[in-house]
């Protein structure tokens, strides 16, 4: 939880106008490299980046996201396979036209031998006999050249068919957080703002929003490594505790998101703290070495759509509840009250 989100700055607003000040492209993967850096607690990656001054080049930008973001080296593999395409399309195109060339060369012989034969001295044996190995051979040698070509045809749509599946894979691992298995931030920011595509379809939508509880005085004590796997307990847990279609996010550090459909606010409450509780009733032993590292705890903000004009203001609203919840002493839901049930006429 950042507090730039309480003065009421989303995230996505810091990460775009630190990329313009800096003069970063805003690529995709520009923007989650940022991302990280604001977020992140990676003495080496804050040193890295922060060395890079204004202007850096595409260069230095992904040489950083793949030391330090797990799929980072996904992009540059996703436009290797991009130029493969293109090459297989270029060769395709070569064999059509080649093919095309092979036929127009047929057809031309077998216009020409057809003149031939109405000439009158083609009706002696031996230049009939000549004309039909012309026409012999150059069918032999057209169908054979159309064959391989075929054969090429296939090979290349196998080869299509390959690359087609690997860039599915690429773009789901591009939506997926590495440690979790959850929807990343990417796929997040895209979910939250379509909650608005539709007035209809926000209705009865709802964002909570968790982090969990001194979880930097936790990795302190047990290590980084012990908190990356307790990062997937936690997930583990929130997957648990939900139903199935429901969506559920890292959305940085140890902050995580879900998305609840057709839900009143009392519900998407009760969601939240059936999360907690589930988190809090988990104890956490390290199967490496024994140790017992106790348990987490998570603090979580509910608000839902229809509080919120958009979704900056719906991720806004939700953060403050959380910081509220965090103030309150952690361990605890708290929910994003509208002004009007605010008024005292309303706590009678
Ligand atoms: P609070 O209860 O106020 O949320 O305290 P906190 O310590 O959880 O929050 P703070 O924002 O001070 O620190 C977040 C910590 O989360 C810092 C860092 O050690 C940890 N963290 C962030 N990302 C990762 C990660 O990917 N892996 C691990 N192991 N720890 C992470
Ligand atoms: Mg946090
Ligand atoms: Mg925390």
């Amino acid at each position: 939880m950042q507090s730039e989100n309480v003065e009421g700055i989303d995230p996505a607003t810091t990460v775009i106008t630190k990329m313009r000040e800096q003069g970063i492209s805003s690529l995709p993967r520009n923007y989650e490299l940022v991302y990280q850096f604001l977020n992140t607690s990676n003495a080496a990656l804050i040193r890295e980046f922060a060395a890079l001054g204004r202007r850096p080049t595409q260069e230095q930008l992904d040489s950083i996201g793949k030391k330090f973001l797990p799929h980072h080296h996904g992009i540059n593999t996703v436009d290797q396979t991009r130029a493969r395409i293109s090459d297989e399309m270029q060769a395709v195109i070569r064999l059509v036209m080649q093919d095309r060339t092979t036929l127009k060369k047929y057809s031309h012989l077998l216009g020409e031998t057809s003149s031939r034969l109405s000439e009158s001295n083609a009706t002696q044996p031996d230049a009939m006999a000549d004309l039909v190995r012309i026409i012999s051979s150059a069918t032999g040698d057209t169908i054979e050249k159309s064959g391989a070509a075929v054969h090429q045809m296939i090979e290349r749509a196998e080869e299509m068919a390959q690359l087609k599946s690997e860039l599915e894979e690429y773009k789901r691992l591009a939506t997926v957080d590495a440690i979790t298995r959850l929807s990343n931030r990417r796929a997040f920011d895209e979910r939250l703002s379509a909650i608005y595509d539709n007035k209809q379809d926000a209705m009865h939508q709802a964002l909570i929003l968790g982090d969990i509880d001194h979880f930097k005085t936790f990795n302190d004590t047990y290590g980084h490594q012990v908190g990356d796997r307790v990062l997937s307990v936690a997930a583990a847990m929130m997957q648990k505790s939900v139903s199935k279609d429901v969506f559920l996010a890292r959305t940085g550090g140890e902050e995580f998101a879900i998305i609840l459909h057709g839900i009143s606010l009392e519900d998407a409450t009760e969601t939240a703290e059936r999360v907690r509780l589930a988190v809090e009733a988990t104890p956490l032993k390290n199967q490496n070495d024994g140790v017992d590292c106790g348990r987490i705890t998570m603090s979580f903000g509910v608000c839902m759509a229809t509080d919120a004009a958009n979704a900056q203001e719906l991720y806004r609203k939700a953060d403050v509840a959380l910081y509220e919840a965090k103030d309150a002493g952690r361990n605890q839901v708290r929910t994003h009250i509208p002004k009007m049930l605010n008024w005292p006429f309303f706590k009678l």
